[in-house]
């Protein structure tokens, strides 16, 4: 058949790039329209180059000199501006990848799901902060929305196309992250230089943060509730430090299926990208035989004080995972520029909450700009709370 035109936002980084690398492999089957990242005007322009992409846009417009520096002769069109990835966003596709990092990136990726066909989702912080009203969208449009994140796409699988009252559980798999083992005052301490080494996958720096906290799960059980509408109560996390199972389905009637692959973005990437159909990727196998053993754990939600504020923020629902979005957001970029301690992430986190609530910042919103209105008030609130001073060196 014809091929598919695609739209990659957030092509420059982690998941970006594992995107544009199975584009590239598989370039006879598909068309790419945009390409769109925020200010690395050379690595987008070597992704259009790439793909033979027919625009790239950055959202920072300071970038937009090397862009077209960096695409002279290329017959690439560039433009610039958070208007500009926006109007690159809504441009129909086939299928667009959403992998803007944070909540910044919720107005294009809702551009892409409002232009109908299929969004595949990585970028969780947009469904957290926006939630219910996310996915409203995505009906009112008739958008297939492609679960990227490795747990959830690995849910869809073990679902099997089934129906969500035939599960009496989901759980989603966590590494642990670099502290898994360390004790409380140890994690307290650590700085972006720990936090940053994570054990089985290579991502972005703020994922990577939220890894180290195991605010990602938290965002992740949230993102699953949206997903999949499956109630909280029955949404499970479980530490497997191999990151093989990435999550499993647990039926009615006792039966369990679990999807499992190596830690590599591409299995779920080429998932969304080929479906229904699969896609050819040169991921390791998955080989049990050389991997021995499988072991889990559960969560300690004493040493990992962001997994149980998400949780509660899930259980109180309303305004709060927006809020707890945009706080952690202000903590993880506050603690990689050496403002806040590792422990600081969660208190900021913590004390922001409970900053909303005494506003009586509590209501869901109904909206997709109502989310994005209270995610700036979130931000406010969390940003007044940040020490004036850096922490002294070390
Ligand atoms: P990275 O930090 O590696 O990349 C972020 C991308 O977003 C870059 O291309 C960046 O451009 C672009 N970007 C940032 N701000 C804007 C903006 N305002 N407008 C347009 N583009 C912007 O992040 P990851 O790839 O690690 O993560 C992306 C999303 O996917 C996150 O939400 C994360 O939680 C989720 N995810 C990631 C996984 C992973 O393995 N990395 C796994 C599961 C989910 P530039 O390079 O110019 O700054
Ligand atoms: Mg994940």
């Amino acid at each position: 058949g014809a091929a598919r035109s695609v739209t990659v936002l957030g092509a420059t980084g982690s998941v970006g790039l594992a995107t544009v690398d199975l584009l590239e492999r598989h370039s006879a089957l598909f068309e790419v329209e945009a390409v769109a990242a925020h200010s690395d005007a050379v690595g987008l322009a070597a992704v259009a180059r790439r793909l033979g992409a027919r625009r790239a846009v950055v959202a920072n417009p300071a970038a937009k000199p090397a862009l077209d520096a960096a695409l002279e002769g290329s017959g690439v069109a560039t433009a610039a501006g958070p208007a500009a990835v926006i109007d690159a966003a809504a441009i129909p596709v086939d299928w667009t990848m959403a992998a803007i990092s944070g909540a910044v990136g919720l107005e294009a990726t809702i551009a892409a799901v409002r232009r109908g066909g299929a969004v595949a989702l990585a970028n969780k912080e947009c469904l957290v902060c926006a939630g219910a009203a996310f996915m409203r969208e995505v009906g009112a449009a008739g958008a297939t929305l492609l679960p990227v994140d490795s747990e959830h796409n690995a849910l869809l699988q073990a679902l099997g196309g089934q129906s969500v009252d035939a599960v009496e559980a989901m759980t989603l798999t966590a590494s642990g992250g670099p502290f898994r083992t360390w004790e409380a005052a140890r994690i307290a301490q650590a700085g972006p230089e720990d936090a940053l080494r994570h054990p089985t996958w290579s991502m972005g720096a703020k994922i990577t943060i939220d890894s180290a906290s195991l605010m990602n799960k938290g965002l992740e059980v949230i993102e699953a509730f949206h997903l999949f509408g499956v109630e909280a109560a029955r949404l499970r996390v479980v530490v497997h430090p191999q990151s093989v199972i990435h999550g499993l389905v647990a039926f009615r009637d006792g039966a369990v299926t679990a999807g499992l692959a190596s830690p590599d973005m591409r299995v779920p990437i080429a998932h969304a990208l080929g479906y229904p159909g699969r896609l050819d990727t040169p991921a390791a196998r998955v080989d049990l035989a050389r991997l021995g053993a499988m072991t889990f754990e559960e969560p300690d939600l004493a040493r990992f004080p962001a997994l149980r504020l998400a949780l509660e923020a899930l259980a109180a629902g309303g305004g709060a995972p927006a809020v707890l979005n945009a706080a952690n957001e202000i903590a993880v970029a506050a603690f990689l520029a050496r403002r806040i301690s590792f422990g600081g992430i969660a208190a900021l986190v913590e004390q922001t909450l409970s900053d909303a609530a005494g506003r009586g910042l509590t209501g869901e919103p109904a909206t997709v700009d109502e989310a994005l209105a209270l995610d700036a008030e979130a931000r406010e609130l969390a940003t007044a709370r940040l020490p004036g001073h850096a922490l002294p060196a070390h």
